[in-house]
């Protein structure tokens, strides 16, 4: 039913269809009926001066479009289009009306033709010539033997032959747009269809304007427009583009047509349609309604193509979605992986109860996951980290902010291991909180480089460089907190004639085993000791008053003295002892704290404390009076 069979009696009524496609495209162009008049500018009107005659390229065999008659006139649409532009412009046009089409191609790629009268605007044609917009206009249709169906668009002809003429823009476009087509190069219109009436190839595609005049001269009656394209055959003239200033002044005269004179151009091609004497008036109301029913089934055939397009498209999207969801899902299950593996990462409710850990977590905590989860978290608290940082740790989180600092964690197997911990809470939809989420990075290693730069080897008390890096921070605390702060200088006592007599590696034994008395003396987290020297260390403690201070100075050395390591050459014991110098700090009472100067007087206290014999603690109080509060001994 949407077939046009092409035979003398309906080729009238494809002519109105063609004659109402391109009224169509002239009312839609919006050219306005006007006079003639064209302004130029100066330049332009020199530009044309200097080139009085333009050398045209043409289509001799393009009826109706243009072809060269045989009076050898050149005649038809264009030529008529041509006509008026030279009149518009006062110029001429000396048109080729030998060569055919391949060559008058040739000829204005090498400059010796200067322009087109009426070429479709394609991608190569663009390398060497400019565009007027296009001043015609025709749908490219599909022309099959009248004993095939329907065709429904170019698809259906895959992997059929099909015609187009050589060089034509249908060439052009349809090898880059359909490759899947196999193409037969016609010399020209009448020559293609020729073929196809004689069955040689499947289908010709072409405008339709010169399809139906073709299949009229040639009176081809088994051949029929069977389908149309998504095409259109948009006509422009066109000038070589070393030339770009004559675009312009062609596009001014082609807008200056008007509708009227463009009318005028069809009617006098579409004439060729009343040879036969009918009664027109009749015959062009039977076919204004023919031509309005094939419109309407072009219109709706193109519509349902478009549709189906369309559907095709959206499930093509769908697909591709789909597809690339799955990617992305594959992307995040490595991730998860990843971070699983990697990641000390795990989730606790609102009060520490675990509820995820990553593989990595369980790895460096040696706990499985079944032993983690429902556990709280306290579990791997370190004793060595003050409750203080726990507090802190969780008024932030419980605040709703995010948690960072160093901590130092318990395995299972009772090793430690450090970790930069960042820990932030997980909100539900109302922001409430509803659990912790923590990642963690190993810094055992760091932690480990760090404790050794500042321990000392042989005692593992802390260093002298520790103690000059805490010395001053604790004291600044003490004032701070309002606290005695206290510094003890301890020398072991006639260590020299130890060594000499028991053997350097027992007197190193004696300082690892003063140390750990110092240290286990020692309980508070405010309280350190240090390795200062050969046979001297240091006490650093914050007490609540300077006799508290005296009372541990005073434990130490017991501590020391109860070791009992004999030391037969130490006047003032039968074992190994030490002297204590002790200097205290009131912040408020005293002077502002000077470290130089406290170390100073706790080591005139030292001095005191062996003057006055040995074994023995010596105060150095605010007035640098050495005052001993304790006898020596225990
Ligand atoms: P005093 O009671 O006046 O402090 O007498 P002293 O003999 O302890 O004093 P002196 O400062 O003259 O001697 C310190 C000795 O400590 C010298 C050295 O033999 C010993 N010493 C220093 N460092 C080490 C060490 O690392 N290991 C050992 N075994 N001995 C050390
Ligand atoms: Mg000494
Ligand atoms: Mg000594």
């Amino acid at each position: 039913m949407c077939n046009l069979m092409i035979t003398r009696r309906n080729i009238g009524k494809l002519r109105t269809a063609v004659v109402m496609t391109m009224l169509f495209v002239v009312a839609a162009s919006g050219v306005q009926a006007s006079t003639p008049l064209i302004e130029l500018s100066e330049a332009e009107k020199q530009w044309l001066k200097a080139h009085p005659s333009i050398r045209l390229a043409v289509d001799i065999d393009w009826s109706p479009f243009e072809y060269v008659d045989d009076d050898s006139n050149y005649v038809g649409m264009a030529a008529e289009y041509i006509t008026l532009v030279g009149q518009k412009l006062d110029i001429q046009f000396d048109v080729e009306k030998q060569k055919p089409w391949s060559e008058v191609v040739e000829s204005v790629k090498k400059r010796e033709l200067d322009m087109f009268s009426c070429v479709v605007a394609t991608t190569q044609r663009r390398e060497y010539a400019d565009f007027t917009r296009p001043y015609l206009s025709f749908p490219m249709v599909i022309v099959t033997s009248d004993q095939v169906a329907y065709v429904n668009g170019i698809r259906d002809l895959r992997n059929e032959t099909v015609a187009v003429v050589r060089g034509y823009a249908t060439q052009d476009l349809l090898e880059k747009n359909h490759p899947e087509l196999d193409l037969y190069l016609a010399d020209n219109v009448a020559d293609a269809l020729e073929k196809l009436s004689h069955g040689k190839v499947y289908a010709y595609i072409g405008n339709i304007a010169t399809v139906s005049d073709v299949i009229r001269r040639e009176g081809l009656t088994n051949i029929k427009i069977s389908g149309e394209t998504p095409y259109n055959y948009e006509l422009s003239m066109a000038v070589r583009n070393d030339w770009p200033e004559f675009i312009p002044i062609l596009q001014k005269a082609l807008d200056s047509i008007s509708d009227q004179e463009r009318d005028q151009i069809y009617r006098n091609w579409i004439k060729l349609r009343y040879e036969h004497g009918f009664d027109y008036d009749l015959l062009w109301q039977v076919l204004a309604v023919v031509a309005l029913v094939i419109a309407l089934i072009l219109f709706w055939n193109r519509r349902l193509s478009n549709e189906i397009g369309k559907r095709i498209e959206a499930e093509k999207r769908v697909q591709d979605a789909h597809q690339r969801l799955e990617q992305t899902n594959q992307q995040l299950v490595d991730y998860v992986d990843i971070v699983d593996k990697y990641v000390i990462t795990s989730s606790t409710d609102k009060r520490g109860r675990i509820t995820s850990t990553s593989e990595a977590f369980c790895e460096i905590s040696g706990y499985g996951q079944e032993e983690l989860i429902g556990n709280n978290h306290r579990l791997l608290r370190h004793e060595d980290m003050p409750e203080s940082i726990y507090q802190e740790l969780w008024s932030t989180i419980a605040g709703g902010k995010t948690w960072q600092g160093e901590l130092k964690n318990k395995k299972k197997n009772g090793d430690f291991y450090w970790v930069h911990a960042y820990i932030s809470p997980n909100f539900d939809e109302q922001q409430k909180i509803t659990g912790y989420t923590a990642i963690r990075e190993d810094i055992t290693n760091k932690k480990r480089a760090e404790e050794l730069s500042i321990t000392d080897e042989l005692t593992g008390l802390f260093n002298r460089r520790q103690f000059n890096q805490l010395f001053p921070m604790e004291l600044t605390r003490a004032e701070r907190e309002k606290k005695t702060f206290a510094l003890m200088i301890i020398d072991v006592d006639y260590f020299k004639p130890y060594n000499d007599n028991y053997g350097h590696q027992q007197g190193d034994s004696v300082l690892q085993q003063v140390a750990s008395a110092l240290k286990d003396s020692l309980r508070r987290a405010s309280d350190f000791a240090f390795r200062i020297g050969g046979e001297e260390f240091a006490v650093i403690v914050t007490a609540d008053n300077i006799e508290q201070a005296y009372a541990l100075a005073e434990k130490l050395r017991c501590a020391v003295e109860r070791l009992q390591l004999t030391h037969d050459h130490n006047p003032a014991s039968n074992y190994v002892t030490v002297s204590i110098g002790l200097k205290t700090h009131n912040s408020g009472e005293d002077q502002p704290a000077e470290t130089e100067l406290i170390y100073r007087r706790a080591d005139d206290a030292l001095y005191q404390a062996k003057e006055n014999g040995r074994n023995q603690v010596a105060v150095q109080r605010q007035s640098a009076e050495v005052q001993k509060l304790g006898a020596a001994g225990t």
